[in-house]
């Protein structure tokens, strides 16, 4: 099982001719409400790939949170253990975008902010047991700490993906299997440019392994062995999401194949949420990432020479 703790949102988003200042009313043309938070979104993205997945975090006793979480089930997402709050609303992003594709955001984290050391006291017997623990900075890093600290050595397997970046201080990273940052918050996590250099940082820090996103060239594993697998050639129109398959799709492998496979595995989901808008409507399943890595089987791209 996987185990996934974590924000859920909803994202109400607004189409305007042009984004609204201070004082002014602009009339939107059209209206969308779609399910989000990376958690959920990644638990969504390892549930379309076939995992037995569990997500854990917090909605508020709301009508937004009636329906995030009759989406996670939708998509076969064992959701019994979240808790609904009744004093705080469900995670909400008010979106505007405008013509030219331009947006501003208000982003308000309501009951994902009470995910606290009880809760994960409440749930951890059933954390404990998972095979993989898939985690993001979207909750306070309190209880991630709390966590991580009480987990045994040797199980589950704990990927962190750590967007947005924030500090790293205070968290065991001695327990993170596998830390998942893009370059952007590879960057911000350790001033270093260069991701052999910045993940280097990391691995000073304690981290087991760092596997780096780099977007439209692949990713980058840095543990014992070092090693890069090319990203998969598309035609992205938005990328919203990306980031949320490639972890999705990573968990849900990790453990059952070589690690070149499996990070290729997870460049294959990826590289398919870019290729449809929206981050958990473009998330991709089984059959479409093994169909991706079978048309690339014989590519040059396939560096791993396996698949
Ligand atoms: P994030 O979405 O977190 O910012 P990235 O942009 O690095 O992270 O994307 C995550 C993964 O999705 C990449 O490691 C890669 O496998 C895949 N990916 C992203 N953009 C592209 C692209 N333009 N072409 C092919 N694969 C992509």
């Amino acid at each position: 099982m996987i185990a996934i703790l974590g924000s859920a949102n909803m994202d109400l988003v607004t189409d305007v001719p042009h984004i609204p200042r201070p004082g002014e009313t602009v009339l939107g043309t059209g209206t969308h409400r779609y399910p989000g938070g990376k958690g959920a979104n990644q638990a969504v993205a390892a549930a379309r790939l076939g995992a037995d997945v569990a997500f854990f975090g917090k909605v508020g006793a709301d009508a937004f949170g009636d329906e995030l979480l009759r989406r996670l089930r939708a998509d076969g997402v064992d959701v019994s253990a979240v808790e609904r709050v009744g004093d705080a609303s469900t995670g909400l992003a008010t979106i505007w975008v405008d013509e030219a594709g331009e947006n501003a955001i208000a982003y308000a984290p309501g009951a994902n902010a009470s995910v606290d050391a009880a809760y994960v006291d409440r749930i951890y017997d059933r954390l404990r047991v998972a095979d993989v623990l898939l985690l993001q900075f979207e909750i306070p890093l309190v209880a991630i700490a709390h966590l991580l600290a009480r987990l045994p050595a040797d199980r589950p397997t704990v990927i962190v993906d750590p967007a947005p970046a924030r500090t790293l201080d205070g968290l065991p990273l001695e327990r993170v299997d596998v830390l998942t940052p893009n370059r952007t918050e590879l960057v911000a996590l350790t001033g270093e440019r260069d991701v052999a250099a910045g993940a280097r940082v990391l691995l000073d820090r304690g981290v087991r392994a760092v596997l780096c996103k780099t977007g439209d060239r692949g990713a980058s594993w840095f543990g014992n062995e070092s090693l890069h697998v090319e990203a998969f050639a598309v035609e992205p129109i938005d990328t919203t999401a990306a980031g949320d398959a490639f972890n999705g799709a990573l968990a849900s492998v990790i453990g059952n194949l070589p690690i070149d496979e499996a990070i290729r595995w997870a460049n294959a989901a990826g590289a398919l949420a870019t290729t449809r808008r929206g981050a958990q409507p473009s998330l991709p399943d089984r059959k479409a990432v093994r169909r991706l890595l079978r048309e690339a089987g014989a590519g040059p791209r396939n560096r791993s020479g396996r698949g």
